[in-house]
């Protein structure tokens, strides 16, 4: 007799994003059905309705990126409540977008956005790694599917998900595309940019702008300077490196030399 299979234990927590790695994840479970019926969705408020947030969990997907205090709370609880935890798109693993507000003053910030600040609590903007440890990374904004379909099935087969280390230029000269930073002279991020998007915008005639994030020992500086001798002004660099993942290291060494990333991260 066939020994039913115990279903994978899934929850998907939203914090600080536009939601549309969690919309990627929708539109992905039709792709992957067998997949998802390996697993039981404990917690996903955008998904459905209900569900519990203490657990406990074989998997939690982390969507967005801390900016306020009981976000960070709810993380350090359910990264207790779980076996892997894998943040998911550049806000949860880079800071991402809400990232860029990190360079302004908080108040500053929020008086531009709220014209009533009493309720507001926001604190500048961290990735999730930042608070408690991951099992692994699923990049891109939104998700990139093959690193998705990675995840899963690495963990249904019990086995160490196998993600890309190396840059969108990799990719990119796969593909056989014309490069588009030495060929036009374009401030092409690709470079120190993580694969994982097939080299989309390159195979468009376009140059990358990160939003996958840094490669690991991305070297920004060198990109930096190759950019500022290509006529690019310090406020275009700079805003190159800090559009995406302006918390992480690897970008901000690019972007140090342009302009202050000194005020409080
Ligand atoms: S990574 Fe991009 S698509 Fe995903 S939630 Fe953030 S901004 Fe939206
Ligand atoms: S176009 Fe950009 S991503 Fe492609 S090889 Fe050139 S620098 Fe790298
Ligand atoms: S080429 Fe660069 S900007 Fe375009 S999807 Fe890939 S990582 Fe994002």
């Amino acid at each position: 007799m066939l020994m039913k299979k115990k279903k994978l234990r899934l929850g998907v927590f939203k914090y600080s994003c536009c939601a549309g790695c969690e919309f990627e994840l929708i539109y992905f479970q039709k792709h992957i059905q067998e997949t998802f019926d390996n697993s039981e969705v404990v917690y996903f408020r955008m998904g459905e309705s209900g569900g519990s947030e203490d657990g406990p969990f074989d998997l939690v997907l982390i969507d967005g990126a801390i900016t306020e205090a009981w976000q960070a709370d709810q993380l350090k609880r359910v990264r207790q409540a779980t076996r892997f935890l894998l943040p998911i798109g550049s806000c949860a693993v880079n800071g991402g977008i809400p990232a860029i507000k990190n360079h302004t003053s908080e108040l500053e910030m929020e008086k531009r956005v709220y014209q009533d600040i009493t309720p507001v609590h926001s604190m500048k903007t961290h990735p999730v790694d930042d608070y408690v440890q991951v099992d692994g990374y699923i990049k891109g904004c939104p998700i990139g599917r093959r690193d998705l379909y990675e995840a899963f099935t690495s963990l249904l087969l019990g086995k160490k998900p196998d993600f890309f280390n190396y840059s969108v230029c990799v990719e990119c000269k796969i593909r056989g595309n014309t490069c588009v930073l030495v060929s036009y002279g374009w401030p092409c991020m690709g470079p120190v940019t993580n694969a994982g998007c097939g080299a989309l915008c390159p195979s468009y005639n376009r140059a990358c702008y990160a939003c996958w994030g840094p490669m690991e020992d991305a070297n920004a500086p060198a990109l930096a300077r190759q950019f500022e001798a290509m006529g690019l002004t310090p406020d275009d660099i700079f805003r190159r490196f800090t559009q995406y993942g302006s918390p992480k290291p690897e970008f901000r060494r690019g972007a140090e030399l342009y302009g202050s990333t000194t005020k409080p991260f």
